[in-house]
C-alpha cells in the first residue's frame, strides 16, 4: 500500500481547478480526474464508494442506520504566482502543493483513518461517510446538489479550517448599497474606485477630484494620508493605500476607502460624505449606526467591512459593497432598516445572507472532537474558536469545522507555497480516526 505522503504527492499534482462542464464532470475535466483518483483509492482500500453525478463522492464504512458525515473537498483554487517549490515537493519535512492543506491533505487523512478502522475490524453502530465535494472554492454548487438529493447526514464535521474546532460561525449579511450623493460630488468628484470583492478589505483606492475645490494646504493632507498624486490639468488624481485582509476580520487590515473619506472631511466636505464616513467607514461604524453587539465568548462582536466602492458619475450615486459579520443575537433586518433610516433615498440590495452556525460546547459532538484533539496534541482546556468566516461545515445540519490547521501553524492557504508538515499530516490521521470511532460508537 502507498503511504499517505506518496498519495498526497500524486493527488496535488492533479490540478483540480474548475473549468467548463463536460459529461459527468459538472466542474470540468481536472476536478473529475481528482474525484476519480480519490474514489479508486478508496475502492482499493475496500471501502464502499459512490459517485454523486460528478458533484461529490461518497466513501463509506459501516452499515449502521445513522450516518456520521465528514465533509471535505476535492477542488482547489488556481496556483497563482510566487511559488518557490514544485507541486508535490518534499522539503525539510513539509509537503508543498496547492491543496496540501485545503483540502486534499485532510481528505486523504480521513480516508486513511477509515482504512485503519476497517482493517482493524473496529465495531461501530453508525456508518461513517466521507463526502468529498467538488465545488467548495467557487460557490458550493456541489453541496446544493447533494442536499437536493436529501443525502446530507444529520451530524458530522468538516476538516477544512482550524483546530481545536470552530464553535461559532457568525451570520453573514452582504449588501450592495446605492447612495445618492450631493452637489459637492456632482460638481467636484470625477472618480472613486476601490476594492475587488465584498469579503476583502480594499488595499487601494483611486480618487479624482477638481483642484479648484481643494484648500491651499491640501498637499499637507496628501502627505498626512500618504497618498500618491498626479495632475491632469485642473484634476488631482489620488491613490490611497491600505492593507488587505479578509472581510470577516476587517480589524486586521487598513481600509483604503476610509482614507478617501478622511481626506474629504479634512478638506471640509460634509452632508452625505460625513454621514458615510461616520456610519460606515471607521472602526466604530457599527456603534455609530447603533447596531453594535458584543456577544463575547459565545459568538463575538459585530463587524463591518466595506469591500468595494465605486462612484457612478452618471447617476451621482456611490455604490458600496457592505459585508456585516453578526453575532448570534443580531437581527439582520434591524441592520437593513437602520441603514434605510440613516441614508434616505438610498437603495440596499441583499447579495448574500447566511445564518450563523453554533455548536453547544456541552454537546456530544464538541466534547468528542475536543477530546480526540487533546489526546494527540497533549493540549488541555481547549475551546472552540469564533469566526466571521463561513466554513464548509455550514452545509452539515449539525456540524463543526475541525482542523486541519493546528494553532501556530502558517498554512498559506490560497497563497504561494501552501504546504503541510508531514508530522501534522500523520497526526491528522490519528485525530480523525479517534474522533470518527468515538462518534460512530
Ligand atoms: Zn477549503
Amino acid at each position: 500500500m502507498k503511504d499517505i505522503v506518496k498519495t498526497l504527492t500524486e493527488y496535488v499534482k492533479i490540478e483540480t481547478v474548475k473549468s467548463d462542464p463536460e459529461v459527468n464532470a459538472p466542474f470540468g475535466k481536472k476536478i473529475r480526474e481528482g474525484l476519480d483518483y480519490i474514489l479508486s483509492l478508496a475502492k482499493s482500500f475496500g471501502l464502499t464508494v459512490r459517485d454523486i453525478d460528478g458533484y461529490a463522492g461518497e466513501i463509506e464504512y459501516g452499515t449502521g442506520q445513522e450516518v456520521i458525515g465528514i465533509l471535505t473537498h476535492n477542488d482547489v483554487v488556481p496556483l497563482g504566482d510566487g511559488w518557490t517549490h514544485e507541486q508535490g515537493e518534499v522539503f525539510e519535512g513539509n509537503l508543498y502543493g496547492r491543496g496540501t492543506v485545503d483540502d486534499k491533505g485532510p481528505t486523504l487523512a480521513v480516508l486513511y483513518a477509515l482504512k485503519q478502522i476497517k482493517d482493524e475490524g473496529i465495531k461501530l453502530n453508525k456508518t461513517l461517510r466521507l463526502i468529498v465535494g467538488c465545488d467548495e472554492e467557487s460557490g458550493s454548487e456541489c453541496m446544493k446538489h447533494y442536499i437536493s438529493l436529501d443525502r446530507m447526514p444529520e451530524i458530522g464535521f468538516s476538516p477544512d479550517s482550524d483546530f481545536p474546532l470552530i464553535s461559532c460561525e457568525k451570520t453573514i449579511l452582504q449588501l450592495k448599497a446605492y447612495i445618492p450623493m450631493d452637489k459637492f460630488w456632482s460638481d467636484n468628484v470625477l472618480e472613486l474606485k476601490a476594492g475587488l470583492r465584498p469579503n476583502m478589505v480594499p488595499a487601494k483606492a483611486e480618487f479624482k477630484i477638481k483642484k479648484s475645490i481643494l484648500p491651499e494646504y491640501y498637499s499637507e493632507l496628501v502627505d498626512k494620508h500618504k497618498a500618491q498624486t498626479s495632475e491632469d490639468k485642473d484634476i488631482l488624481n489620488l491613490k490611497f493605500s491600505g492593507v488587505s485582509a479578509h472581510g470577516s476580520t476587517p480589524e486586521e487590515g487598513e481600509n483604503a476607502v476610509w482614507k478617501v473619506f478622511e481626506f474629504l472631511t479634512d478638506i471640509g466636505a460634509w452632508g452625505v460624505t460625513k454621514s458615510i464616513k461616520h456610519y460606515l467607514l471607521n472602526e466604530d461604524a457599527c456603534k455609530n449606526m447603533g447596531v453594535y453587539i458584543d456577544d463575547e465568548d459565545r459568538s463575538g462582536k459585530q463587524a463591518l467591512n466595506v469591500g468595494t466602492a465605486n462612484y457612478n458619475k452618471d447617476y451621482n450615486t456611490l455604490e458600496l459593497a457592505l459585508d456585516f459579520r453578526c453575532p448570534i443575537p443580531q437581527d439582520t433586518d434591524t441592520i437593513i432598516n437602520r441603514l434605510k433610516d440613516l441614508f434616505k433615498g438610498a437603495r440596499f440590495e441583499i447579495t448574500h445572507r447566511m445564518p450563523y452556525l453554533y455548536a453547544d460546547p456541552e454537546s456530544k459532538l464538541v466534547k468528542t472532537l475536543l477530546a480526540s484533539y487533546e489526546k494527540f496534541t497533549g493540549q488541555t482546556d481547549s475551546k472552540g474558536i469564533i469566526t466571521g468566516g463561513g466554513t464548509y461545515a455550514r452545509f452539515l445540519k449539525n456540524g463543526v469545522a475541525f482542523g486541519p490547521t493546528f494553532p501556530g501553524e502558517v498554512a498559506k492557504i490560497h497563497n504561494a507555497d501552501e504546504c503541510i508538515s508531514i508530522e501534522s499530516l500523520k497526526k491528522l490521521v490519528d485525530i480523525y480516526k479517534d474522533a470518527m470511532v468515538n462518534l460512530a460508537k
